[in-house]
């Protein structure tokens, strides 16, 4: 199996302790002694693309034979302390073709063998490819349902969250709100300062959403300067609040860009889901409560 291009750095292992290890040789000699087992492990493991169901698989076939507590997984960048609460802990980075694929920690009260650390180091060149390729696809889905350039969700994945957003709220009878912003007079920053400090402050515009939105809040790039809120259990008073906290950080915070403190304001219409909506009607009256807030002086919010 070896690879130069292949790597599972160990990091840390805990010491020993009780150990009673009469069993688990058993069944590692036995493993050790059927190479089929791990090929089956990998067979097994490449019949997904998705990281939390590798994840699982992984544990499900592992974790019996070594009489596991857990199986740990970080994904790359996404690194902290892994916390075993005081169990031994064996951890390993993973690298595929100099690619970084996460961390990864067995955990279980009774110390590893260097038999079964051994193993462990089989099982996890078998984990390698179903993981870079998972992270791969994961990734690629990333790019296709978001905006390269401020890390919104983009106009295509609109669809399909919409439309589920508006089957859960007329199933579980909860309000469904609608906010389409857009930026007031965002030509003129363009002609003052450039296209690429405009790109700056549209990427400083959707860090000051986010500072006010919660993660179930959905924001999507609609095009150009324009944004929606897809915004599932919320009231259109709940929406105009959560405009009016958007509408006043954006209006207080400068984008600072290439030597430059740049102010902008940002104008908010909102419309509240009808079991009778469709996905065009609802953006419509959003849309022309945005018209209205445009037409009544910019930077303020307009319910319908
Ligand atoms: P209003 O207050 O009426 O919305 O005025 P406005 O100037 O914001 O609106 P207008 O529709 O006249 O201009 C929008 C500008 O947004 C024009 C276009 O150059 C700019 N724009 C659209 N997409 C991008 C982008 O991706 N990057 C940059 N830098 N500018 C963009
Ligand atoms: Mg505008
Ligand atoms: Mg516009």
């Amino acid at each position: 199996m070896a690879n130069p291009t292949l790597s599972i750095v160990k990091g840390s292992t805990n010491a020993a302790m009780n150990h009673d290890s009469s069993q688990i040789s058993k069944t590692i000699d036995n493993l050790n002694a059927d190479k089929q087992v791990l090929l089956e492990l990998a067979n097994k493991l490449h019949s997904t693309l998705e990281l939390d169901k590798l994840i699982t698989l992984f544990k499900l076939e592992v974790s019996p034979i070594l009489n596991l507590d857990d199986i740990l997984y970080l994904p790359p960048n996404k690194q902290k302390e892994m916390d075993s609460r005081g169990r031994h802990m064996v951890s390993y980075q993973l690298v595929l073709h100099k690619k970084e694929l996460g961390e990864i920690a067995l955990v279980r009260r009774t110390r590893f063998t260097d038999k079964e650390q051994k193993f462990i180091e089989k099982t996890l060149v078998a984990v390698l490819l179903p993981l870079k390729n998972a992270l791969d696809y994961s990734q690629a889905i990333q790019s296709a349902l978001h905006d390269p350039l401020t890390g919104a969700l983009n106009r295509f994945s609109m669809d399909s969250i919409f439309n589920r957003e508006m089957e859960l709220s007329n199933r579980n009878k909860t309000p469904l709100s609608l906010i389409a912003l857009d930026i007031d007079f965002f030509k003129q920053v363009n002609d003052t300062y450039g296209h690429a400090t405009g790109d700056c402050v549209l990427k400083h515009l959707t860090e000051c959403i986010r500072q006010c939105t919660r993660t179930t809040d959905a924001l999507f790039r609609y095009g150009g300067e324009e944004f929606t809120l897809l915004l599932n259990n919320t009231s259109l008073e709940g929406a105009r609040q959560l405009a009016e906290r958007i509408r006043e950080n954006v209006q207080n915070t400068p984008c600072i860009c290439n030597g430059h403190n740049i102010y902008i304001t940002v104008s908010m219409g909102i419309s509240l889901f009808q079991p009778e909506d469709s996905q065009t009607s609802l953006f419509e009256r959003a849309d022309q409560a945005l018209y209205q807030a445009k037409k009544a002086g910019r930077n303020q919010v307009v319910c319908e």
